[in-house]
This record gives structure tokens, C-alpha cells and sequence, in this order.
């Protein structure tokens, strides 16, 4: 059969989350619309007939030091060239730019001339991680992600100029989100893996336990319910995680005949921000947020979970966390 490693890598929101998820089927990742969601690496498996591939999702490769960075993002820059090194194939997703703004047209005036696609320019950032990924010296498969949101396929064109004269073993245009060339992806990725004996049991879907779970999709509603600098001022981590016991029919007896009782754990959760100002975003008026961030965690764990799921949540401050290596550790993000 053939058995490995594969990285998911790019730029900070290329999609690397989203296609884990597709290629799997069902929801492991967080996704969301803001950079740096992902802080940890992610493993994922994908079973076929005489197939197994440990997809590695990554946090996004940026620069890790300079204005506004700190700890947290070498951290996550970190895990993201550790899984680089560690790996049989690498995937490198990147996205088309942002067309240019349609300029209004004056009454009376023509419009201007469609110029056609515009060359594409590797800006120091791509560099960052195209640099990155060469010194990682792994056989690499570009995916040029999000081609659904081009309007105009002929965008694609510059794209594949530019990233035709590097050394990429394949190219293949997808949509991470809808599933296009998806299939062609991963048949590219088939011919560079190693043959030889199944690297995981038949049922390992992935290498976290339900706990990592939790956290990261409480951080995903944080991301996602919240603004600007207040979803990376946050951790969460899992104060207590309890099965319950499954519960009995009336005056104990056991009916044969009805479904089993649905799994039940219970759970609480401390959310921990930078600054007092964030603590007071985060709990909302009344505590309005923090009940709406822990009803739609507690959905989207329940079905994660095949469960259902009691989940408290608590919010606390601790000023610079971000920064400071032994607190990064206490709120787990250590090897
Ligand atoms: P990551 O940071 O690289 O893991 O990126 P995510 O998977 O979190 O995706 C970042 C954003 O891009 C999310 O809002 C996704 O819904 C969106 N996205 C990802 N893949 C696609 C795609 O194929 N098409 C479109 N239109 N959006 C996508």
C-alpha cells in the first residue's frame, strides 16, 4: 500500500484548514475568515482501499518577529517548519490576489479597456514561505486554492506563469471549499508517497484527543464572533472534562428495544485574555457573549463528539501571556 506524511503549508488563510476538511469529509480543523486561526499542527488521516495519508495541517508561515509579533507567533511559525521537515510530500496552497476595484465611470465617458489578467508578483511575504518550503527540500505539489472565486479563470494564467518556473512537481488549480480539482490533487500526491506497511490503525481519524477539540472550537467562535485584536489575545484551555454516565429508563430497567442512551460529558472551560478591556468584550452585556460563544461551541462539539455536550465557560485575564514563554507552556502551547 501506500503510506505517509503530508504537509499542508502557505501563507496565513490560503485555505489550508478548509482543505483538510474537505479532503476528510467532516469538520477537524477551524476555519475561519481571519488569519492565524490555526496555531497548532493538526493531524488528519484519510483511509482508502490500499491508501493512508497523515495530512498535516499547519499554522500559517509568516514572519515571525518584528512590530507586533511575539512568543505566540514564533510558536506557531515553529510548528509549521517542524512539520516541514518531518514530512514525505508537501502540499503549498496559495490564493489568486484581490482583482483590482472596478473604477467608477464618469456619464458620457468610456470605460476603460479590459486589460486582461495582470502579471502576478511574488511579494516578500509569498517569498517568506516559498523560501521556507525550498529549504525544506520535500517533493512539493502547488495548489492554487480558491478558484471558485474567480470570476474570470483567465486570472489563473499569471498565476501559473509565475509559479511554473519554480521547481513544483505539480500544479493543480482547486477549491479547497467546494471540492474542485480536489480528486486531481490528491492523485498527484498518491504518486509521490513511499510504498510499504499501513502508519496507522484502521480507525485513527487524527492525533488529538477530544479535549484539544474543545479548546480550539471555543477559540473558533472567539474568532469568529469577535473584532479586531480580541480573538488573538485569547487561549482557552479545559478545566475539567467528565463523562457522564449513560442514563437508565424510568426505575432503572432496561428496554431492549429502545436506542441507546446518546453519549453525555460535561465540560468547563476558561477562556484567558491579554487585557481587562477584552475580558469585558468577551463577556458581553449581561454575559450575552460568552452564552452565545458557548452555545455554538457546544453545537459544533456535539456533533464532533457524537454527543451531548454540557459545556461552562470561564473568563479570566492574564496580562501578556502572548509573550511570555512559561504561561505559552501552562496554556499548552509547548512540544
Ligand atoms: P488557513 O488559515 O490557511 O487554514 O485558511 P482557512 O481554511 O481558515 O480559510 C481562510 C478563509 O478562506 C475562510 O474564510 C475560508 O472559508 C476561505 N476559503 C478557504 N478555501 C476557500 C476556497 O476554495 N474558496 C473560497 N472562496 N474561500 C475559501
Amino acid at each position: 500500500m501506500r503510506a505517509g506524511f503530508v504537509a499542508l503549508v502557505g501563507r496565513p488563510n490560503v485555505g489550508k484548514s478548509t482543505l483538510l476538511n474537505q479532503i476528510l469529509g467532516e469538520k477537524l480543523a477551524i476555519a475561519t475568515p481571519r488569519p492565524q486561526t490555526t496555531r497548532e499542527r493538526l493531524l488528519g488521516v484519510l483511509h482508502r482501499p490500499g491508501l493512508q495519508i497523515g495530512f498535516v495541517d499547519t499554522p500559517g508561515l509568516h514572519r515571525p518577529s518584528g512590530p507586533g509579533r511575539n512568543k505566540l507567533n514564533q510558536y506557531m511559525v515553529d510548528e509549521a517548519t517542524q512539520a516541514l521537515g518531518n514530512v514525505d510530500v508537501v502540499v503549498l496552497l496559495v490564493e489568486p490576489p484581490e482583482p483590482p476595484r472596478p473604477q467608477p465611470v464618469r456619464p458620457g465617458r468610456k470605460p476603460p479597456p479590459d486589460r486582461g489578467p495582470q502579471p502576478f508578483r511574488i511579494d516578500p511575504a509569498l517569498q517568506f514561505v516559498l523560501d521556507e518550503v525550498t529549504a525544506a527540500k520535500r517533493p512539493t505539489v502547488l495548489a492554487l486554492n480558491k478558484v471558485d472565486s474567480l470570476r474570470d479563470k483567465r486570472q489563473l494564467l499569471p498565476l501559473l506563469e509565475a509559479f511554473g518556473k519554480l521547481p513544483f512537481v505539480a500544479m493543480v488549480p482547486i477549491s479547497a471549499k467546494v471540492g474542485t480539482g480536489v480528486e486531481a490533487l490528491l492523485e498527484e500526491i498518491v504518486k509521490l508517497l513511499p510504498e510499504g506497511d499501513a502508519l496507522f490503525d484502521e480507525d485513527t481519524l487524527t492525533d488529538r484527543a477530544e479535549r484539544w477539540f474543545v479548546t480550539e472550537f471555543i477559540r473558533e467562535q472567539v474568532f469568529l464572533l469577535t473584532k479586531r485584536e480580541v480573538p488573538y489575545s485569547v487561549a482557552v484551555s479545559v478545566d475539567e472534562f467528565e463523562e457522564l454516565a449513560p442514563k437508565q429508563g424510568r426505575g432503572g430497567k432496561k428496554d431492549a428495544t429502545a436506542p441507546a442512551p446518546k453519549r453525555e460529558v460535561r465540560v468547563s472551560a476558561t477562556i484567558t485574555v491579554d487585557k481587562e478591556p477584552h475580558k469585558r468584550i468577551l463577556v458581553g452585556e449581561g454575559g450575552r457573549m460568552v452564552r452565545e460563544i458557548g452555545s455554538r461551541a457546544r453545537h459544533e462539539l456535539g456533533q464532533r463528539f457524537d454527543a451531548v455536550v454540557h459545556l461552562t465557560l470561564f473568563v479570566r485575564v492574564d496580562e501578556g501571556w502572548a509573550s511570555d514563554p512559561r504561561k505559552l507552556r501552562d496554556l499548552g502551547y509547548s512540544e
